[in-house]
């Protein structure tokens, strides 16, 4: 049974995410934690739940999404994945965070990648990796089919879509990935965006704008 915990966080309202399980082992999704306020508030949640680290595993590179990483790196001493079309963002994320106004520590290169068609692992818990391009190349998102959960980043939000105009983005690409991979899920799938509110694939389906 998935666990998911969201915290809001940096500047920008990045959903930052723990998903663990009856085990105790989790893994951080999109770590954007930025104020040593939202660092303290994640190491409260992880000694008070006991649960042990086990990965960081991102949607995507966009810089908000990644500020964390280094900090989480470090505490739980464990290893950064995302897809490796991503990769270029992680490089650019101390430029791109300038453009957008304020100071990031450097990423350091992921230790590994995910792959369409592979599974995320913690605990007893096994999630299926889709790759989804189109707000950035690399982006990828994580099912759970047993729980119905959807955990989507950027590439779908509450009544809207992720942005294309960053580099690398193909406003084509991202809407026929969401139809053909998304918007083809049973549509009771909960789904945790990068950004917002939760909502589900049915919502989305026959409410949002850029869909219907
Ligand atoms: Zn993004």
């Amino acid at each position: 049974m998935i666990t998911i915990q969201k915290f809001v966080v940096n500047p920008l309202g990045e959903n930052s995410y723990i998903l663990s399980d009856e085990t105790g082992e989790c893994v951080f999704v999109d770590p954007g934690f930025y104020y040593t306020e939202e660092k303290e508030e994640v190491k409260e949640y992880i000694a008070a739940n006991k649960l042990k680290p086990v990965m960081i595993a991102n949607t995507h590179c966009h810089f908000d999404h990644i500020l964390g990483v280094e900090f989480v790196r470090e505490q739980y001493g464990i290893p950064f994945y995302a897809h490796a079309e991503d990769a270029f963002l992680v490089e650019r994320s101390v430029s791109q965070a300038q453009m957008f106004g304020f100071d990031m520590q450097e990423v350091k290169p992921m230790d590994g990648w995910l792959h369409e068609g592979e599974t995320l692992k913690f605990g007893n818990t096994k999630m299926k990796i889709l790759h989804v391009p189109g707000h950035s190349p690399g982006h990828v998102v994580f099912y759970s089919e047993e729980e119905n959960i959807l955990v989507v980043g950027d590439v779908l939000f509450y009544g809207s879509i992720g942005r294309t105009d960053l580099p690398g983005g193909n406003y084509d690409t991202l809407i026929s990935g969401i139809k053909t991979k998304l918007l083809t899920l049973p549509e009771d799938v909960k789904v945790y965006s990068g950004h917002g509110p939760e909502t589900s694939v049915g919502v989305e389906k026959w409410s949002n704008p850029f869909l219907t």
